[in-house]
């Protein structure tokens, strides 16, 4: 009973700042969406028109834009060659609408351009659905039945995830690389205003990235001790 508390003990202490900075991460890319949504870029096109013009600037066709349901629901399919755009952005005029259009149209360039981290992040992405899904239950069923081998494979599981996490980093800093490039080529952000929104949308965004990666690594550091303080007693 005392090496549970313990142990509890270990998961506030350990995993605990990883969650405040990833809940913090998540209220920076709110309130800095909201704030520059409220902005009017100078350009006055639609995320929509400006996804597209970043396209065609590329010189990359037969990539659909359409838009998604709910809020930040922005992503770019690969698989359908799609751009879906959150109606806010998909519709809005605004600076947090022009830089979140040309970020995920940054992905579909990645895409038409077989960038190499894109590539390898999606053959992982079965990997990582199935290792955060299966990788804990794995782990704390092995604790259970005194498993350490199939422990051991949920911690394996689960840092294929810290991994899969890890290769998402350079894709998103790099889509958001060519997101500013492009926006500041075409014209279609002008003032150093519209330049400081796009900046802080984006910046924010990454950091989400950041601190899930956080998270995950400080969860499996939490399951090392873990793991070998059962080790240990055995
Ligand atoms: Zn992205």
């Amino acid at each position: 009973m005392l090496s549970f508390l313990y142990l509890d003990l270990n998961y506030f202490i350990i995993v605990g700042p990883a969650l405040l900075l990833a809940i913090g991460a998540q209220l920076w890319v709110k309130g800095a969406i909201h704030r520059w949504s409220q902005v009017p870029s100078e350009s006055g096109l639609t995320g929509r028109q400006v996804a597209q013009r970043v396209l065609d600037e590329a010189g990359i066709p037969g990539v659909q834009i359409e838009p998604s349901h709910g809020m930040l629901s922005d992503h770019y399919d690969p698989r359908e060659r799609k751009l879906r755009l959150s109606p806010q952005v998909f519709d809005g005029r605004s600076v947090a609408a022009a830089a979140i259009a040309a970020h995920e149209a940054g992905h579909a360039i990645q895409h038409a351009q077989k960038y190499a981290p894109l590539e390898l992040r999606n053959i992982a992405v079965p990997v990582a659905m199935f290792g955060s899904g299966v990788a804990p239950i794995l782990f704390f069923v092995g604790l259970l039945l005194n498993s350490f081998n199939l422990a051991l494979v949920g911690l394996i599981g689960f840092a294929a995830v810290a991994v899969f996490q890890l290769i998402t980093l350079p894709v998103e800093f790099d889509a958001s690389r060519r997101a500013r490039a492009v926006l500041r080529d075409t014209n279609l952000i002008v003032s150093a205003d519209e330049e400081r929104g796009v900046n802080a949308v984006l910046t924010a965004a990454a950091m989400t990235y950041v601190a899930a990666l956080v998270q995950t690594i400080m969860t499996l550091v939490y399951y090392v001790l873990i793991l070998q303080s059962r080790s240990r007693r055995d």
